[in-house]
């Protein structure tokens, strides 16, 4: 580019938020600067890492030995794994999709490094939720429980909650948080009820009884009044948003929490609405989750078997087939789940044979290493938003690095 260049209204994979009112300036030399100021978008709007398109067992090599690698690698696998979907654009994971399919592999769309029990908790209770929008413009009461976004989704606050202009609130909101210790985002709300995750199923029992009226004994539920105290809040509210972090549903008993908290939201929309929204990390987990749904007819995870997919949501989970040593390869989309996923998955993870998609160096070796162009910034597609509204991505820079679904499509022709 032999000008700088500004581009409006482009859409941030950052996090899950996908702000879609940013500018971006891309100067003579390619650098990249964004406004209004958020530090994960600054930092995601750079082009991918220098390096070749692709490494063979850490040599440079060509797209096309690269290509013809991968698919003597996966042909000779009986049992291959897919994960790290949600770093895809839509088209990719459609791509990713059909490779698997075609391969017979396992693939878990969730994130690794977030276990989320949403798609069992929509087949056994289903989930009131809303958009972002809709949160921003009318929920009156908003309570944070183990979710910090003034940290993890720097704008959310400005944008969709404490201090976005509601279209419909006719006075100030109500904020309220609940977490092991205080947050950015509790520093913000008006009250902080502090308890230990280990404490969470046993409010949102307490908040299930008071939403049913019923009588809780005070010597068996320690946090009483500050549980009575939330209750009174969010009962009380026109709108009241329930706004849930990884580390809320993502624990050893998140789907039993989850179940429990979708019981008492749908008790509350008795009287007045009330939702609930999950703070995913970024970028398109939740439109994994979809395009999988679309595919198979099932939430994650699947394995795709000689019948047709096959569903199993705890057995199929990436953890679970790695610690069970049922996998045999694995085909990984990197991303920044990858840097936070366990340590026990990453031990596992190193020690099979991998094809690698990324625009950065992952950390973690693969026999075989695309580097990819990176969505919004290198190539456009969409991604779906944390509350399931689609967005189109835009393409800031040029490069001559092949899109994902663009090297899974050759490995398949
Ligand atoms: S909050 Fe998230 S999506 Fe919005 S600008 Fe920051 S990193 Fe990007």
């Amino acid at each position: 580019m032999s000008e700088s260049a500004i581009f409006n209204d482009v859409v941030c994979c950052g996090c899950s938020c996908l702000c879609d009112d940013l500018q971006v300036t891309v100067d003579a030399a390619g650098k990249l600067q964004t406004a209004p100021g958020c530090p994960q978008a600054a930092s995601y709007f750079q082009p991918s890492g220098a390096g070749p398109d692709c490494l063979i067992d850490g040599s440079e090599a060509s797209l096309e030995a690269g290509i013809a690698a991968s698919q003597a690698l996966l042909a000779s696998a009986k049992a291959p794994l897919f994960l790290g979907l949600g770093e895809l654009t839509i088209d990719g994971q459609r791509a990713a999709l059909d490779w698997a399919d075609r391969l017979g592999a396992y693939v878990d769309a969730g994130n690794p490094a977030e276990p989320d029990p949403t798609g069992m908790i929509l087949q056994s209770t289903g989930m009131i939720t809303a958009t972002l929008g809709e949160i921003r413009d009318r929920a009156d009461a908003i309570l944070f429980w183990n979710a910090d976004p003034a940290v993890t989704h720097p704008r959310f606050l400005e944008r969709f909650s404490l201090d976005a202009e509601g279209r419909f609130l006719t006075g100030p909101r109500t904020s309220l948080a609940i977490d092991e210790a205080p947050t950015a985002t509790s520093q913000r709300t008006e009250t902080f009820c502090q308890a230990p995750h280990s404490a969470n199923l046993e409010i949102a029992h307490a908040l299930l009884a008071l939403g049913r009226g019923k009588k809780i004994d005070a010597a068996r539920c320690s946090l009483l009044p500050q549980v009575e105290a939330i209750h009174a809040k969010l009962s009380s509210a026109n709108y009241a948003a329930i706004v849930l972090g990884p580390k809320f549903y993502g624990s050893v008993d998140g789907a039993a929490i989850m179940e429990t908290l979708a019981d008492y939201v749908r008790d509350l929309n008795r009287t007045n609405r009330a939702i609930v929204s999950l703070l995913r990390s970024g970028p398109n987990w939740i439109g994994a989750a979809e395009a999988i749904a679309w595919r198979t007819g099932y939430p994650s995870p699947v394995r795709f078997a000689v019948d047709g997919p096959a569903y199993d949501p705890t057995g199929y989970r990436a953890a679970k087939l790695l610690a069970r040593g049922q996998v045999d390869a694995v085909v990984r989309f990197d991303g920044d789940w990858l840097q936070k996923a366990p340590p026990e998955m990453k031990t596992l993870l190193e020690k099979l044979p991998t094809v690698s998609f990324g625009w950065n160096d992952a950390g973690l070796p693969a026999q075989v290493a695309f580097r990819v162009a990176k969505p919004g910034v290198e190539c456009g597609g969409s991604m779906h938003r944390l509350d399931d509204v689609p967005l189109p991505l835009s393409q800031l820079v040029k490069t001559s690095r092949p899109t994902t679904e663009e090297i899974i499509r050759q490995a398949m022709a």
